[in-house]
């Protein structure tokens, strides 16, 4: 804490300021805060059972240890992965330069898609469909590009032209390592650069992609083809292993109606390019050394990262990120504690409780869409620590020497296992989160609320902390997550996951009004220079922590802690609760990385996050005698109410 600063000034430095000051951004990091502490933590807990698991002389052939071990050790041979510099693509390089048409184009797009090998043009994946969330449906999203979002592509602004200019360094430095001229190179890039460009024009934007009905559009597959002629789908869906299937759905038609002119009107020698690109991109991390250096240059223009992150580290995130499955039966073995499940189950229990409070004495809410409200809130699926059923990855070849081939039977082996479930009931066991993960998330055609074992731990959760740490911490996650459940997107879907209106217009209108009042407040926090915050943007996720923060208080306050002012270390308990809310969002950032948060995340940076709650909460201004003049302060009348 820094006890200098006036609470009512500025609550960030009151409650991290000495910390803040203390843990600059490491070199290999690109922040630094109390998600990357507990990240780091866990990710050394996650190296040593890796490197374990890799030793063992024992491990039975098909073994989840021998196959764990084997995908880590792998990766780590980077002697072997040195020796073979390209050759592992040398063949796809081949494929992509040899089409003559732009059909050709598109089956090898499809081609690339299915061998795990990249994912050009556009976005695809197989989904609930949300007006009827008991369908998978196969889905088309707008895609293409490689920079982190259209705006890089459209801006002129000095940072983002530096960036332009490091991608098509990145482009020529690529094409140049597998022999290509420095010339033609530097051509490639612009050409490259260009089409992109004109992919990130008909992109939606991110704001935009939030309207949930804006981005549901359904087609026949024969009428979608008709506004797409080039793109025959039927043929194109065939060859991307989608059989069975009448309907598609496409988040934007304007995407793939531009997609289809750009597709005649360019040169077939230009998506060579751009093919041969896509094989490039999607390779090089898992390349030989100079692959893996110009890739880490191209990600230091765009977050200011100081130093590679160490081999070891990520072939972990590797692990994690391809058979996080097999990995998290490990990890959890070894990190989780049942007691914290019960704990957890008991935490969100109360949750919902204060959730049905605050929901019952809303007053700008009339009782009906209360009723719907409380039916939503009780129908949530909690998921806590691992999955029920873990996935095993059948049929997926994992070698010791082979690390590329590994990557390349795991992309296959995922998208085989995604176009599987197309005819078949949804899977409700599943998860989107892998175990280690240090975070947590809400699916709304699922309405459920999902918790893995990474974040349950310190500073989030403590089962030996006093309740004010914890629900401060984890308890405001909880609520975070229920919360999303009713922020401006998660509120037009019903109780079963479905998207439809269950809210009358007048209640509509008011909630509406509300969540606008809290765009504006988060509108007008500055980040860097002339950057903001995007209130719209980030809309969701602030009105998760302002309604999860309020359930988190009125649940802490049913507690026995919460009812007393015992003091615990000076701090009385309501001080507690929201110091560990502040402690929780405490972080260094540098600021490329900022920058770039604010274009491309929905979450606000962290010390915005730490303020944008409590400022609307009375408790907060009764913990630290915050009063008029107080730079934070805002009059009770302005205090804004959601949730
Ligand atoms: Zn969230």
């Amino acid at each position: 804490m820094d006890l200098g600063v006036k609470p009512g000034d500025d609550f960030y430095s009151y409650a991290s300021g000495t910390w803040l000051k203390n843990n600059p951004v490491p070199a290999k990091e690109t922040r630094w805060g109390s998600f990357n502490v507990l990240r780091d933590f866990n990710i050394n807990a996650v190296k040593t059972i890796l490197t374990e698991t890799a030793q063992l002389k024992n491990a039975a052939p098909g073994s989840l240890e021998k196959r764990v071990g084997d995908f880590y050790a792998a990766g780590m041979d980077s002697v072997t992965i040195d020796k073979l510099g390209y050759s592992p693509i040398k063949a796809d390089l081949q494929k992509a330069a040899s089409v003559k048409n732009v059909k050709e184009v598109l089956d090898q797009a499809a081609t690339m898609r299915t061998s795990g090998i990249a994912a050009p043009l556009f976005g695809f994946y197989v989904g609930q469909d949300r007006k009827n969330p008991n369908n998978m449906v196969p889905q088309l999203s707008q895609g293409g590009t490689t920079l982190p979002d259209r705006d890089y592509y459209l801006k002129n602004d000095a940072r983002s032209t530096k960036i332009q200019q490091a991608y098509k360094n990145y482009i020529t430095q690529l094409f140049t390592l597998t022999g290509v001229s420095q010339a033609a190179a530097q051509k490639n890039a612009e050409t490259i650069f260009n089409l992109e460009k004109k992919m990130a024009e008909a992109q939606m934007s991110r704001v935009e992609m939030r309207d949930p009905y804006k981005t549901y559009n359904k087609f026949a597959i024969a009428d979608f083809t008709k506004t797409t002629p080039t793109l025959d789908w039927k043929g194109l869906l065939t060859k991307m292993k989608v059989t069975g299937q009448d309907t598609v759905l496409v988040n934007s038609s304007k995407f793939f109606t531009d997609l289809n002119s750009l597709l005649t009107s360019t040169p077939v020698a230009d998506w060579k390019t751009y093919l041969q690109w896509n094989v490039l991109k999607s390779a090089a991390p898992h390349l030989s050394t100079p692959f893996v250096n110009a890739n880490f240059a191209y990600t230091q223009a765009l977050t200011g990262q100081k130093i590679q992150t160490p081999r070891w580290q990520r072939m972990s995130s590797q692990t994690d990120g391809t058979i996080g499955e097999l990995l998290g039966q490990l990890y959890v073995k070894k990190h989780f504690k049942p007691e914290a499940k019960a704990r957890m189950e008991e935490l969100i229990s109360n949750l919902v409780k204060a959730y049905e409070i605050r929901i019952k004495n809303l007053d700008w809410m009339s009782p009906v869409t209360k009723e719907k409200a409380l039916a939503k809130l009780h129908a949530f699926t909690p998921k806590i620590a691992y999955p029920n059923k873990w996935k095993n990855y059948e049929g997926l070849e994992i070698k010791r020497n082979t690390y590329f081939q590994n990557v390349r039977n795991a992309g296959v082996w995922a998208y085989n296992d995604m176009v599987s479930q197309l005819g078949k009931p949804v899977d409700r066991t599943k998860w989107g989160m892998t175990a280690p993960t240090v975070n947590a998330y809400y699916n709304p055609v699922m309405n459920e609320i999902v918790f893995p074992a990474g974040i349950l731990q310190f500073p989030f959760f403590d089962p030996n902390a006093d309740d004010a740490v914890n629900y401060g911490g984890i308890g405001a996650v909880i609520g975070h997550e229920i919360s999303h459940g009713f922020d401006d997107s998660g509120s037009q879907y019903d109780k079963d996951g479905t998207l439809r209106n269950w809210w009358t217009p007048e209640d509509l209108t008011r909630f509406k009004e509300k969540a606008t009042a809290l765009q504006k407040q988060f509108d007008a926090y500055t980040v860097l220079d002339t950057i903001h915050v995007n209130g719209k943007l980030t809309l969701g996720e602030n009105i998760g922590d302002l309604g999860g923060l309020n359930a988190a208080y009125e649940a802490f306050k049913m507690t026995k802690q919460g009812k007393s002012n015992e003091k615990i270390e000076g701090f009385t308990p309501d001080q507690r609760f929201f110091l560990a809310w502040a402690q929780v969002w405490r972080g260094n950032i540098l600021p490329e990385s900022a920058a770039q948060q604010i274009i491309t995340d929905p979450h606000s940076p962290g010390e915005y996050r730490t303020i944008g709650a409590p400022v609307n909460m009375d408790a907060w201004y009764q913990a630290f005698d915050v009063k008029p003049g107080d730079k934070l302060y805002k009059k009770p009348a302005d205090r804004i109410k959601i949730w």
